[in-house]
């Protein structure tokens, strides 16, 4: 989807929170206004994505109410021991602020997170990867996970669509595997391709999971989580996981 038209070439917006996901604040120029959409030459703004929300804040004092992405360039990349997804690189961040700002291009400003929203996010998505593995294990044939329709990453839960029944019975033991493996309060590791930094390997132990989302550090700062599941229509459940501890 485009946002914005062709019309103004673009760089590519580098992507603060790749590197810093626990920065909060950062300063950038603005290269391009249309309207109330802002591109800068880099963000710590996550722009929506593999499921996971935009991320919401300020740029000075006009309030950042959503985070979009312009297409980059669609890369393929084979990998023996995981499936890697493709994935737009290269891509330029719109941030998408209150009507009647007053910013103009050219101009230095401030960028700051809504950072309790952020973290939030950042420990729903790791979670989320837990939870991943944990229905992979237990209801997956042949090494391979349930056909996932698609996920959804944000302030209230993590949860992810199957095209399969996944048998309510066995949820207990998705939930004990998900909640041990938090337990054990290891440390997540962001490991960046060697073509791209815009995709990553989130390694906890010997799980790797591609993924170009935001993530805790540490498995503890998730906390425990309770692990729902629920049939949405008649091919498809939904399996939720929902954190237990308010964290800031
Ligand atoms: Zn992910």
């Amino acid at each position: 989807m485009f946002i914005l038209d062709n019309q103004t070439p673009l760089p590519p917006t580098e992507k603060i929170w790749i590197d810093q996901p626990y920065l909060t604040e950062c300063e950038a120029t603005i290269l391009h206004i249309k309207d109330n959409y802002i591109v800068t030459d880099c963000t710590i703004f996550y722009a929506e994505s593999g499921g996971q929300v935009a991320d919401q804040g300020w740029i000075n004092d006009t309030r950042v109410i959503d985070v979009q992405k312009q297409p980059g360039y669609l890369i393929h990349i084979k990998r023996v021991d995981v499936d890697v997804p493709s994935v737009q690189i290269n891509t330029v961040v719109v941030h998408i602020v209150e009507e009647g700002h007053s910013l103009q291009i050219g101009q230095k400003v401030n960028m700051r997170l809504n950072w309790s929203l952020r973290y939030i996010h950042m420990r729903y998505h790791s979670a989320s990867h837990f939870l991943y593995h944990a229905v992979s294990s237990i209801y997956g044939k042949d090494g391979k996970s349930p056909y996932t329709r698609g996920c959804y990453i944000y302030s209230e839960s993590a949860r992810f669509d199957y095209a399969d029944t996944l048998d309510s019975s066995l949820i207990p033991e998705v939930s004990s595997l998900v909640n041990d493996l938090i337990a054990k309060g290891e440390n997540i590791i962001m490991e960046p391709d060697p073509n791209t930094k815009e995709i990553s390997y989130w390694r906890y132990g010997n799980i790797i999971i591609p993924c170009g989302g935001t993530h805790v550090c540490n498995a503890m700062e998730i906390g425990p989580v309770q692990v729902k599941r629920k049939k949405v229509g008649k091919t498809t459940t939904r399996v939720y996981a929902y954190l237990s501890e308010r964290k800031n």
